[in-house]
């Protein structure tokens, strides 16, 4: 008999921000396919015996997305129920579109089982608002992981710039020079607030703040590190007004 595939997200980090239905099917799976973005609160709650992990390999390499679907394909077809553990939602820069048209192409039984994204819940955690009614009325998930400069990228800086709601830039640390500069160029004012969340709900999140001018600067100062969420527009400039009240993981 075929088992079947759960398309899961973690939420960010949180084991209290898992879904119900997350945390059931982690207690209840044969194995758990995963990589490091749910965090180690989340990952230390299964067995070192029903985890796998496809992520980073020692050395530094990436494992393929070619063998994360062939493994899917293989332990549902033993019969195993599987769950495929992603960091916030799996079909937010999540590869979980891929992964469920390779599961639909073998004839694999599958649900998506969607989560908190770090896209909403990264700033929201910091305390910005990704919408605002006197700030944004428009909200724009963009990857960082991109080369702006290069001359085919699936990315339009200048239409984002023009948008005036707020950026919210996933896998964007490394590159944040080039698309802050991008942005710049696009005519947008140096001055717009960025923040930078790292680690959002994680037990050692970390939240630098500055502008579309200074934010290359504070990141190095402060040493933010991936994976972190760039927030970038007016709106981030009102985390001010709520920071000092505002509480986390209590
Ligand atoms: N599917 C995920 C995103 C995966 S892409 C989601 O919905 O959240 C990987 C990027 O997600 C990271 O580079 C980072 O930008 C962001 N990310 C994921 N978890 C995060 C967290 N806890 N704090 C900050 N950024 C996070």
């Amino acid at each position: 008999m075929t088992g079947f595939v759960y398309l899961v997200g973690s939420g960010p980090g949180d084991p209290d921000l898992m879904t119900v239905k997350a945390r059931r099917l982690l207690d209840e799976a044969d194995v758990v396919l995963h990589d490091k973005l749910p965090g180690p609160e989340i990952l230390g709650t299964i067995e070192a015996e029903r985890r796998e992990d496809v992520g980073k390999r020692a050395g530094g390499e990436w494992t393929p997305q070619e063998y994360t679907n062939k493994r899917l394909v293989e332990l549902a077809e033993e019969g195993k129920t599987v769950v495929r553990l992603k960091g916030g939602d799996p079909f937010v820069f999540g590869r979980g579109g891929e992964e469920a048209e390779h599961l639909a192409e073998h004839g694999i039984p599958f649900e998506y089982v969607p989560g908190v994204t770090s896209a909403i819940a990264g700033p929201g955690v910091a305390g910005i608002p990704v919408t605002h009614r006197d700030h944004a009325s428009s909200v724009s998930f963009v990857t960082g992981h991109e080369d702006p400069t290069k001359e085919e990228s699936a990315v339009d800086w200048e239409a984002l710039a023009a948008t005036g709601g707020t950026l919210v830039v996933l896998m964007g640390v490394g590159k944040l020079p080039d698309y802050t500069a991008a942005l710049r160029e696009a005519g947008m004012d140096p001055e717009t607030p960025v923040a930078l969340v790292e680690r959002a709900t994680w037990p050692d999140m970390q939240v630098a703040t500055g502008t579309l001018d200074t934010i290359v600067d504070v990141r190095d100062a402060e040493g933010i590190e991936p994976p972190a969420i760039t927030v970038v527009g007016d709106i981030a400039g009102t985390r001010d007004r709520v920071v000092e009240f505002l509480r986390t993981r209590t």
